[in-house]
């Protein structure tokens, strides 16, 4: 399994709070206009001028919401801000700044916290985004990380949850299932080691899964299509929690219905394969499976001729009446009630 090579153990103490933060955070450069006063004062100055002003947060706790034992502090430090990134993009908003504060045991050395703080600046490098404060505290056990990303949007591009029309068209981004498929691999594999020290698992023929599961992206990229397209959804949300419990968040917000067809969920072959495998159904595993940072969206049936044909996009369904409610209408033709935990073949 992915063990920590990094041999070098510089205690926290040696650098004290202070010390810590600077060491951490030497390397992050302001890249916004936004961006007035970053670390280094009481409190961070942003001058977010003409825009309404997106903030949105998110903890995650070792043992809860992840598992060092094989995930790499790097890319739980990329994956943190990725999932807060998200959420803007879901309000069709651009990302501009994050606090980070971390909770960590003295079990932890500096050079583990700085590998940490690797991907989080990866993160930040790659999406643009200015590290503006944060706090950095001792815990008595494990690591928690809270992040909470600020970012800015026109107050006519915002869009909500709560705004799907019925005969609105049901978009996916990316495809579905792959990092909770990851998230399997990786449990299996653990098991294995735990067994048999010595085990070196050939992962690649799941290597999409995983980079899923351990590297998400959040969909930035997407947001700049749909307005390259000049496409404003009607209503959107980020899939974090498996499609089914989204959709129904937008057809609760927005009082509405929708059929979402079976056949047209996107899949990735080693999804398909590896649902197989496992004996799993991959259509639950889409549903029910979280962890993507895809968006999910609906749009007006006039803009359908402007995302047709887009290999980034897919059409899954279309917004119903509230009295029909929220159904799956499965390959045989059959409809079944959507229910947040997913779709049950028996039920
Ligand atoms: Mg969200």
């Amino acid at each position: 399994m992915i063990e920590d090579k990094n041999q070098a153990r510089t205690s926290l103490s040696e650098l004290g709070e202070f010390g810590l933060i600077n060491h951490l955070t030497k390397n992050f450069k302001m890249q916004h206009k936004s961006t007035i006063k970053g670390v280094g004062d009481d409190a961070a100055v942003l001058n977010i001028e003409n825009k309404q002003v997106l903030v949105t947060t998110d903890l995650l706790i070792e043992g809860v919401h992840f598992d060092l034992s094989y995930m790499p502090l790097k890319h739980l430090g990329y994956k943190a801000v990725i999932v807060n990134l998200s959420d803007i993009y879901a309000m069709n908003g651009t990302a501009s700044q994050i606090t980070v504060s971390i909770a960590v045991s003295n079990r932890f050395p500096v050079e583990a916290l700085e590998e940490l703080y690797e991907g989080i600046f990866l993160a930040c490098k790659t999406y643009k985004i200015d590290l503006v404060g944060g706090d950095t505290t001792s815990s008595t056990k494990g690591l928690l990380i809270n992040i909470t990303a600020i970012g800015e949007v026109n107050k006519e591009d915002v869009v909500y949850r709560n705004s799907a029309k019925p005969n609105d068209l049901l978009v996916v981004s990316g495809d579905l299932g792959a990092a909770y498929l990851g998230l399997q691999v990786l449990e299996r594999e653990k098991k294995v080691f735990e067994v048999n020290p010595n085990s070196q698992p050939d992962l690649s023929e799941y290597s999409y899964l995983i980079e899923r599961q351990l590297k998400p992206e959040a969909r930035k990229d997407i947001i700049k299509l749909l307005k390259d397209l000049e496409v404003k959804p009607t209503a959107m949300i980020d899939i974090s929690d498996g499609l089914s419990s989204e959709i129904l968040h937008i057809c609760k917000q927005s009082k509405v219905g929708c059929n979402l067809y079976e056949e047209k969920i996107p899949l990735d072959p080693q999804v398909i394969s590896t649902c197989e495998e496992f004996d799993l159904n991959s259509t639950t595993i889409a549903l029910s499976g979280g962890e993507e940072y895809e968006l999910l969206f609906t749009i007006s049936q006039e803009d359908f001729p402007k995302i047709k044909g887009n290999p980034h996009l897919t059409v899954i369904g279309h917004i119903t009446d509230e009295s029909l409610g929220a159904n799956l209408v499965t390959r045989a033709g059959q409809q079944i009630k959507l229910t947040a935990q997913g779709w049950n073949a028996l039920s």
